[in-house]
């Protein structure tokens, strides 16, 4: 007899393991490297104290994983979402194809096969990179019209993001296609759409239906940068914001539980552009959101796998200019704008006013010589329109120049305005976690990710 009973525990825990979880939520941080995590940490922990930790980081699953792709040790983000989505490793600039155009399955697509809702939700364009590996198959990244297309063509339960100008007709202002709207045929399909910033209150009051898909492309192009979001655009939701839409309008559609892809896209694009700030606060919105999904794992224990990954590293972070010159970020701690979104915009020639800015936006007072000399060949630069690429890395040199001065006085140093080689960390919690968990190639968390709905 208690033979029989173990068999049939043992049967019993083998069917349980191989169940795929009813929820699955796959976050990835764009450009999210360990330094990246680390830095938004500590940030927080000047308020909180030291035992403050991330939610990704309180994980029980810890993993690392190497990005490289068939062509390069440094990865994009097309070849990167395409091993996360697919399993599989592609050049650079690929969207879920191999190098040789064989079009992948990706998790998404198995998903969606297996019953599932599905959510595909992004800080940046909806067509850009890493949500592309998810729903579309394209050789390059660049088409994004083509992209749309397949978007468009999806049934993607939920999708929200920014980008509305590869979606609207090419007499809308902005657009970028040379044909048609593709939202009139997504609205016969059954998508309830929300366009343009003017949309966000409706989308955030939206009041989900069995019967309805959503389609939110809530700006022209990328969503804003959090740092500016929090401080100009509050009307505009936040990523845990689309994050809770999401689940509501998956659990409305009532089906076989659903498959949620959640990226915190503009971590990659502020430490492309040197930006501590808005580096850490778009690391925070992702986290987040990942706040939000644990809310609903707490309530769907049994039920529910988390995984947040990173798709590579970028910038090359470093904290502490070793142990005589370690973190000082309390001066972060005053500025309120994006390099990229809004501080690149601001220098008109009139120093004066510029420097002004400076002072008051980001903190940046009592210049050393030094540092006053640094401006001051920036905006000689700047006005004699010269090469900007080799110093400045192709941003405007005045916002560059300000943004490693004021990285100099944190601590924190960035080594190139592109993607590196690094190896980065996972986490995951929940039914199934730990298969996501120790030393992996990318490629290995799509291939296990896949093996859920097979
Ligand atoms: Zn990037």
């Amino acid at each position: 007899m208690k033979k029989l009973l173990s068999g049939v525990i043992f049967f019993w825990v083998s069917v349980m393991a191989l169940a795929a979880p009813k929820y699955v939520f796959m976050f990835i941080g764009d450009g999210l490297g360990a330094s990246q995590r680390q830095m938004a940490e500590y940030f927080v922990q000047q308020d909180k104290g030291d035992d403050y930790k991330l939610t990704m980081n309180k994980m029980p699953v810890a993993g690392l994983n190497t990005t490289h792709s068939v062509n390069n040790l440094v990865t994009d983000s097309g070849a990167a979402g395409t091993a996360l989505a697919t399993g599989e490793k592609t050049n650079n600039g690929m969207i879920a194809v191999l190098p040789n155009g064989i079009e992948l399955k990706s998790t998404l697509d198995y998903a969606q096969e297996a019953g599932k809702a599905i959510g595909v939700i992004s800080t940046t364009r909806i067509t850009h990179a890493t949500p592309a590996a998810y729903v579309a198959k394209n050789i390059s990244r660049g088409n994004e019209n083509e992209i749309a297309e397949d978007f468009s063509k999806s049934n993607v339960d939920f999708i929200a993001g920014g980008g509305y100008r590869h979606f609207v007709s090419s007499s809308t202002t902005g657009s970028k296609r040379e044909d048609g709207s593709l939202l009139t045929e997504m609205r016969n399909n059954g998508y309830k759409t929300f366009i343009g910033e003017t949309s966000s209150k409706d989308f955030i009051n939206y009041k989900p239906s069995k019967n309805e898909k959503v389609f939110a492309a809530l700006t022209l192009s990328h969503l804003p940068y959090e740092v500016d979001r929090m401080n100009t655009q509050k009307d505009q939701p936040s990523l845990a914001d689309i994050t809770n839409k999401g689940i509501e309008v998956l659990q409305a559609r009532d089906k076989d539980g659903f498959f949620m892809v959640v990226e915190g896209g503009r971590i990659d694009h502020a430490s492309h552009a040197n930006d501590v700030a808005g580096t850490i606060y778009d690391t925070l919105a992702f986290d987040k959101s990942i706040e939000v999904a644990m809310e609903f794992y707490d309530k769907h224990k049994e039920d529910t796998l988390i995984v947040v990954a990173g798709d590579h590293e970028t910038g090359g972070l470093g904290m502490g200019y070793g142990s005589g010159k370690p973190l000082d970020l309390d001066v972060i701690k005053n500025v309120k704008v994006s390099i990229n979104g809004t501080l690149e915009k601001m220098y008109t020639g009139d120093r004066q006013k510029y420097m002004k800015f400076l002072e008051t936006n980001l903190g940046l007072n009592n210049l050393t010589s030094d540092e006053r000399s640094r401006m001051i060949s920036a905006m000689d630069a700047e006005d004699k329109n010269v090469d900007n690429e080799s110093l400045y890395g192709g941003y405007n040199p005045t916002a560059i120049a300000a943004s490693h001065i004021l990285n100099e006085r944190a601590g924190v140093g960035f080594t190139t305005f592109d993607h590196t080689g690094s190896q980065i960390p996972l986490s995951a919690i929940g039914q199934g976690s730990e298969a996501f968990g120790g030393f992996k190639d990318n490629t290995e968390i799509g291939k296990e990710m896949i093996k859920l709905y097979n």
